[in-house]
């Protein structure tokens, strides 16, 4: 029988939003299809309060393999209000909760004003200062103001991480000064927008680089055989992990190892 060689390297899923309603009919099928290809652990992604609750609530239900994050996506940043803080004040607190986010800025589509992106920005920021734990981060199309935004609590934060990162070889070099973790989705499988990415991630030092699906966004295209559906699973992360290493010129062992370590000096988890 022949088993994939990085069988005993096993890896985690540092962004998956498992709480998305794509996953309602067969939630407990996608964990054990994970689990089957060895990835162990899962960050499930907080996008507002109700799915960061959600997002905990499955972090209790699977406490082995999944944590949660708890935070308000760029997207959603117009329905929080200060009436909303304390709730997510007490979400960032719960033990299962091992980072503040997805926050960030999203200027691609502006789904909330860059007002009031900015100000949920901040508040997180702050609940991040306060918690003593690390963010996770989103930005698209919003480097320059979301870099200065950043700035003025990052010495206060304990570490973050700029997820899903889809940006040029300067974006990725200045995150990296920054001290930013850069994790890395199925985007660099994708032939057409992933060249610029293909070289970004070749700047990424070995001890910042750690590895996420989206999913059930961003499936990776170069799949064999392609899925009859579009929606992308964390079995998918070794996709993610192949492509990496090829562009890196490193084996997948070696990136497996790395990020495992990575993901656990960030969010002192797994311990
Ligand atoms: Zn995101």
């Amino acid at each position: 029988m022949c088993l994939p060689f990085f069988r005993n390297t096993s890896l985690i899923d540092i962004g998956l939003n498992l709480t998305h309603d794509s996953f309602d009919h067969d939630r407990f099928e996608v964990l054990q299809r994970a689990l089957s290809v060895d990835v162990t652990h899962m960050l499930i992604t907080g996008s507002d309060v109700a799915h960061s609750r959600a997002a905990l609530s499955l972090a209790h239900q699977f406490p082995e393999q999944l944590r949660a994050t708890a935070g308000v996506h760029p997207h959603h940043a117009k329905d929080l209000s200060t009436a909303d803080l304390p709730a997510l004040r007490a979400l960032v607190n719960e033990p299962s909760v091992i980072a503040v986010g997805e926050c960030g800025l999203d200027y691609f589509r502006n789904f909330s004003s860059p007002e009031q992106q900015e100000q949920a920005f901040r508040w997180q920021l702050e609940l991040a200062v306060e918690s003593g734990k690390p963010v996770f981060l989103h930005e698209r199309d919003a480097h320059e103001q979301f870099v200065s935004i950043l700035s003025d609590y990052l010495p206060s934060i304990s570490g973050a991480v700029a997820h899903c990162f889809t940006g040029t070889v300067d974006q990725v070099k200045r995150y990296v000064d920054m001290g930013l973790y850069i994790g890395i989705t199925g985007w660099i499988c994708d032939e057409r927008r992933g060249q610029s990415l293909r070289e970004a991630v070749r700047e990424i030092p070995a001890d910042r680089l750690l590895i996420e699906t989206d999913a059930p966004y961003l499936i990776p295209r170069d799949l064999h055989p392609k899925p009859k559906s579009h929606r992308n699973e964390p079995m998918y992360l070794p996709a993610v992990l192949k492509r990496i290493a090829t562009c890196r010129e490193e084996s997948e062992v070696y990136i497996a190892e790395i990020t495992t370590l990575n993901t656990q000096r960030l969010f002192h988890w797994p311990q």
